[in-house]
């Protein structure tokens, strides 16, 4: 077994309570910090003290308290204070971040990968690390988001799209670097990244979708991601939504892989028009009213929208990040995914707000630098006990 410890954290248990209550809500006024961690003052002064001469924390100016009358000293994380790299790899490049304390993304950069042998991956990482790195202050630790089964945060146990079984990608790339490195399953990191610092900060339950290659899905419940050994299999790839859709490659009809997938919704606009069309010409010739492409993105709005009534009605977040390589479906069929959305929940249900990221590949990234992140401010992963 193999457990990533990064070479300083933010102190004991306590300190480090008041280092992540600043990090995510920040900035805090003292007196709300203390009530958050139910401490008296002074023991607040106690544990803040070290991390405001360390640098990580700083007194952010006062705000006016209107109870008491005397202005409230805030407290703020300093984000420049620490660096981050988060990388996610796919089978053809690896894509890389700098990023400080709060994932805010200061530099962005990728490689092409020269084969899948591990030996030749690693070797791209480190390079990219190197280049990420320079000019740089000292980079703390290193996320990696990938998409397959990962065990320990280091272990990639299967990732098809890379024929990979049993790969130490961990170690290898600490071996590699001299820095501590944390792999994730990028739908993990994305949600993580959600979950502190985006659409979920502060908030009891949320959930993820993402569309692209494959249909991923998060959720996040009493501010700890929901998650086991299977996470990285994409348990809602085959929800079923149309019982007379087309059918996917393990057979079932409709299931949210035969119709949501980027390959999925090309290939039935291709059929229809009898050439080849991508998944982003698809989408351009739906958004432009071509009615067959029109017709098949509008099934597979509604699809989306049947399938975010089943997160709402099943786990009622408060919210639903929609993002990934394929989100633009979302926009280009809204109307067909709010009457998929409406069509499945009851009518006195509030209307589900949905948050629509980008598509940007630097979002998965950002997730893998805030596993990194997370690493670094919670001395574990929450679920490596
Ligand atoms: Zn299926």
């Amino acid at each position: 077994m193999r457990i990533t410890t990064p070479r300083w954290t933010p102190g004991d248990g306590a300190m480090r309570a008041v280092a992540l209550e600043v990090l995510i809500h920040g900035p805090l006024s003292r007196s709300e910090v203390a009530r958050r961690l139910e401490l008296s003052p002074g023991s607040l002064t106690r544990l803040a003290n070290p991390l405001l001469e360390s640098g990580l924390l700083v007194e952010a100016g006062e705000q006016a308290d209107g109870k008491v009358g005397r202005p409230q000293q805030l407290l703020d994380i300093v984000p420049g204070s620490r660096r981050f790299v988060g990388m996610k790899l796919t089978s053809e490049e690896v894509l890389g971040v700098t990023a400080d304390l709060r994932a805010n993304v200061l530099a962005t950069e990728s490689r092409k990968l020269k084969g899948t042998d591990p030996a030749a991956v690693v070797e791209v990482i480190a390079e990219l690390a190197k280049s990420l790195m320079r000019g740089q202050p000292e980079v703390t630790a290193i996320g990696i988001g990938v998409g397959g089964l990962i065990e320990e945060h280091g272990l990639v146990r299967s990732a098809p799209f890379l024929k990979w079984n049993d790969v130490s990608l961990g170690s290898l790339v600490e071996a590699a670097t001299g820095l501590p490195v944390i792999i994730e399953n990028d739908l993990v990191a994305f949600t993580e990244y959600e979950h502190w610092f985006g659409a979920g900060r502060g908030l009891d339950r949320f959930a993820v979708v993402t569309l692209g290659a494959g249909i991923g899905y998060g959720l996040v419940i009493h501010d700890e991601i929901v998650s086991n050994d299977e996470f990285g299999i994409g348990l809602i790839g085959h929800w079923p939504l149309d019982p007379f859709g087309p059918v996917c490659s393990e057979g079932h009809r409709g299931c949210a892989k035969a119709i949501l997938t980027d390959s999925a919704i090309a290939q039935s606009v291709s059929q229809a028009l009898g050439k080849p069309v991508t998944y982003k010409a698809a989408l351009n010739l739906a958004a432009s009213g071509e009615p067959a492409a029109r017709r098949i993105v509008d099934d597979a709005g509604r699809g989306l929208g049947r399938l975010l009534a089943a997160i709402a009605n099943l786990t009622m977040p408060e919210t639903v990040v929609i993002g990934g390589e394929g989100v633009r479906l979302a926009s280009v069929a809204s109307e067909a995914v709010e009457m998929g959305l409406r069509a499945d929940r009851d009518p006195r249900t509030r209307p589900l707000p949905l948050t629509i990221r980008s598509g940007d590949n630097v979002e998965w990234c950002r997730g893998a630098a805030v596993v990194a992140i997370q690493t670094f401010v919670l001395g574990h992963r929450t679920d490596q006990h």
